[in-house]
């Protein structure tokens, strides 16, 4: 069964689309069958995978508010083991509509559940807000992957957004592990770059990939290219960071899965993959039925 990941931060432009294309692609390189989610109506991954904006393409709004069958909205990636469930803008709408739905946090986990077992990995990216796709994101996944751009202030940033989490975990997702802190657009020309980073591993300890993704002009062009970096320059700083991390992603599975645990240890001061505890229980039930959570989870939905 799918390892279903949510790539997730509030903060804008720190690199959660370039993570999701291209973790997905090097993933799916590896032999490792994997599906990404655009969960973002900015539709980044649809378009930076090679779809350009189409109407007629049916999206994840579809499947969330229109209740399609999900088999009819995954497309091909164009890549080999790698599929896309795209997004548009209309998915703006389902962030409204869904409001008023019963289990509203729960929509996409329910669809999840009838084709997560054809998959290695399920990656979702998420919209950079803390909205109702973002918490439907969170409630459908195994675990979350946080992309820090490596500026300042950047462990307060992450320090919030782990309190949220946890303030979720106890609504929508008691399951819910950090799968890893990733550090993007890294400068090792820059003393900032170097001490956010220093700082972030001193305090996250190893809930911080090793995997570090270098500031690399290769990624930023891949996607107006419509390619996952690994396919425009593979030799780049920046393909190379993204394999890596598929290698680091695909061993933390292995052992989870040779150890039935997820991560067992965790930086001082957090305690979200430590006290998620012991079962790789990827699949609790919670699809339908709530938790009656829904007005506690709307709270932080800011
Ligand atoms: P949003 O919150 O708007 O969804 P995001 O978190 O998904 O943004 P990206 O779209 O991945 O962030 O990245 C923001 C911008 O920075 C993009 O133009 C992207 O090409 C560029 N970028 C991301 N990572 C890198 C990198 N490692 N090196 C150079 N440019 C990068
Ligand atoms: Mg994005």
């Amino acid at each position: 069964m799918a390892r279903v990941i949510a790539v997730v931060n509030q903060k804008g432009g720190v690199g959660k689309t370039t993570t999701a294309v291209n973790l997905g692609a090097s993933l799916a390189a590896s032999e490792q069958k994997t599906l990404i989610i655009d969960c973002d109506p900015q539709g980044n991954t649809t378009s930076a995978l090679g779809f350009p904006k189409d109407p007629a393409r049916r999206t994840l709004y579809q499947a969330l508010i229109l209740k399609d069958q999900i088999e009819r909205i995954i497309i091909n990636a164009q890549v080999d083991r790698l599929e896309l469930i795209p997004s548009d803008k209309n998915l703006v709408g389902a962030a409204v509509e869904l409001v008023n739905m019963e289990d509203r946090e729960y929509q996409l986990k329910a669809i999840l559940k009838s084709i997560r077992d054809g998959y290695n990995f399920i990656l979702i990216d998420c919209p950079p807000s803390l909205d109702l796709l973002t918490l439907n994101a969170l409630a459908a996944s195994d675990s979350v992957l946080i992309p820090i751009q490596c500026e300042y202030l950047a462990l307060e940033g992450v320090s919030e957004l782990l309190d949220t989490l946890m303030r979720l975990r106890r609504t929508i997702n008691p399951s819910l592990v950090i799968e890893g802190i990733l550090l993007t657009m890294y400068d090792d020309r820059t003393t900032l770059s170097k001490q956010v980073a220093a700082d972030l591993r001193s305090f996250f300890g190893s809930q911080v990939f090793e995997s570090v993704i270098p500031r690399n002009v290769r990624l930023a062009e891949a996607p107006s290219h419509g390619m996952p970096v690994i396919f425009y320059d593979i030799h780049s700083k920046g393909a190379e960071s993204y394999i890596q991390l598929a290698k680091e992603v695909i061993t933390n599975a292995q052992k989870r899965f040779g150890q039935g645990i997820e991560r067992p240890d965790s930086g001082p001061g957090i305690g979200l993959a430590a006290s998620a505890g012991a079962t790789g229980s990827s699949d609790s039930g919670g699809g339908s039925g709530g938790t009656g959570a829904s007005s506690d989870s709307t709270a932080i939905s800011e």
